[in-house]
């Protein structure tokens, strides 16, 4: 790759600083690109391009069948260049080929329900108490979006902001992790062969507190959709009130899964692992709290620790792999004091905890899966997001005790229920305060459905339908059809 890869009203720029940043495989540590890094300036020209081509209106004046059809090209293109897409995402972010390509077949069909979407919401006209008047409700595009996205799924959170926002006539400035930034630069390539106008999709990169805190900021951003962590979702928000632009905020979870003891033992298992290391647990709906039934409790931490054993880490190339490294050497070093904190906590470390031995694993940042068991909510390994390979383990005696343990948190993002007594998962789903919850199954999300968090897990929704809106402003208008002088001044 070469180091032109910002891509701002239309052309492909290097950084006006002429930085660059290395990228890294965090498999193996080699560099395997070279890149832009931006800074300022470079996200205010995009910014600029942004509002523009905006305020031109080109873009929101194209009929929303049209901009449906250029959305569905952009899935067309997707699905073309997926083998290339998710080989590139392995590499970037370390995770198995096979995760990769379910994330890019996600994301053309992210693109596709959007481009779908894009124009069946006509408006509606309502009754007016008014004589002699019409008033309708039509959405309208919000305007200028900022969007900032995580190293985890890069391009899968990319595609969750970018397809909307296109859909409902936004132009936009998407500003990647500087971690890993190589498939949402490819997708750009994309949209410009699809034939997305100048200045309607721009592409910044580089540290977010040089970028993404400018787009925050900025007083010609109407909107701001960040996906990240806490501390740099606060940033992002007090950033954002300075001309009061709309926010969308995905942070973390600390996700409970929750088995009672009439679970079907062997699937509540089996699904408990990957709950948690699928992606070495470096996911924002990651089963990181397990919930289980004091009847069951024994067997079952058995069962895991037996199963954890098995787990096979290694290149994301290689087709028996089941779970690649952590992100970085520091990351790495993060989770590595979240197993000391754990320790010092009182929590009993039942397997993993430490580096792997094994050949061919040391030049990445591996991290064994770990499980602690005899944990409370006193603890910070249960309260916080370790966003690495890291299980803890809760028992339980009754129904309500789970519901208490499992709301006891700041997160609120997803959670799951095991157990064959379909009333009592309803009624345990109708008191857990998160924004998805899963009933005898761990982690599906699709285009339809909506996903986001209660509280400190964020603000607004992404997917589905509530997607687009966040993308909307609504406007009423109302037309008096008789109109006549009121004489009241
Ligand atoms: P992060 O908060 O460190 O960074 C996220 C993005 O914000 C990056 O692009 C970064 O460059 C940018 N950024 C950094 N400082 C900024 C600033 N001052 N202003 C604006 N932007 C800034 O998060 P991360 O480590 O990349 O990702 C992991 C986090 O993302 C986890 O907490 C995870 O739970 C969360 N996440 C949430 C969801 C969800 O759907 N809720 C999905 C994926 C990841």
């Amino acid at each position: 790759m070469n180091e032109k890869q910002m891509y701002i009203n239309g052309h492909w720029l290097s950084a006006e600083s002429g930085q660059t940043r290395t990228i890294i495989n965090p498999f193996n540590q080699e560099v395997i690109a070279e890149v832009a890094e931006g800074n300022e300036k470079d996200t205010q020209s995009a910014i600029e391009a942004a509002r523009k081509a905006f305020d031109k209106g080109e873009w929101r004046h194209t009929p929303a069948v049209e901009r449906g059809k250029m959305v569905l090209k952009i899935a067309e293109l997707i699905e073309r260049d997926k083998q290339e897409l998710a080989e590139l995402e392995t590499l970037d972010t370390g995770k198995t080929f096979t995760e990769s390509m379910a994330d890019i077949e996600d994301i053309a069909e992210v693109f596709r329900y959007y481009g779908g979407l894009a124009d069946k919401d006509g408006g509606e006209v309502i009754e007016s108490p008014i004589p002699d008047s019409r008033s309708k409700v039509v959405r309208e595009p919000v305007g200028v979006c900022g969007q900032i996205t995580p190293w985890n799924y890069p391009l899968l959170q990319a595609a969750w902001k970018i397809a909307p926002a296109l859909a409902a006539g936004n132009t936009l400035i998407i500003k990647p992790s500087e971690i890993t930034p190589l498939t949402t630069i490819k997708v750009t390539k994309l949209m410009e062969e699809a034939g997305v106008p100048a200045g309607v999709v721009n592409l910044v990169l580089g540290n977010g507190a040089k970028t993404g805190q400018v787009l925050a900021e900025s007083h010609l951003v109407d909107l701001i959709s960040f996906t990240g962590g806490i501390e740099t979702g606060r940033k992002v928000m007090t950033a954002a009130s300075a001309n009061f632009k709309k926010i969308a905020l995905e942070l973390g979870g600390k996700n409970p899964n929750i088995v009672f003891d009439d679970a079907d033992f062997e699937t509540a298992v089996d699904q408990a692992m990957n709950a948690i290391f699928f992606h070495a647990g470096q996911v924002c709906s990651a089963g990181a709290r397990l919930l289980v039934q004091k009847n069951i409790h024994d067997d079952f931490v058995t069962a895991l620790v037996e199963r954890t054993k098995q787990i096979k880490l290694g290149s994301g190339f290689e087709d028996t792999t089941q779970s690649g490294p952590l992100i970085s050497a520091e990351h790495r070093e993060k989770v590595e004091n979240y197993v000391r904190i754990g320790i010092n906590e009182g929590a009993e470390l039942a397997i993993g905890g430490k580096r792997p031995e094994g050949e061919g694993l040391q030049q990445g940042f591996f991290f064994e899966p770990t499980i602690f068991t005899n944990c409370n909510t006193s603890m910070r390994i249960v309260q916080e997001e370790t966003f690495g390979p890291i299980l803890t383990i809760e028992r339980f005696e009754t129904e309500k005790q789970a519901i208490q343990l499992a709301n006891d948190s700041k997160y609120g993002l997803a959670g799951a229920i095991w157990t064959k007594e379909i009333r009592k998962a309803e009624r345990v789903s109708s008191e857990l305060r998160m924004g998805t919850v899963w009933i005898n199954d761990f982690h599906p999300y699709f285009a339809q459905a909506p996903w986001g968090g209660y509280k400190s897990s964020g603000i607004g929704r992404e997917l589905g339908k509530l997607g687009l809106e966040e993308y909307t402003e609504v406007k009423h208008v109302f037309e008096n059809t008789n109109p006549k002088p009121l004489h009241w001044f």
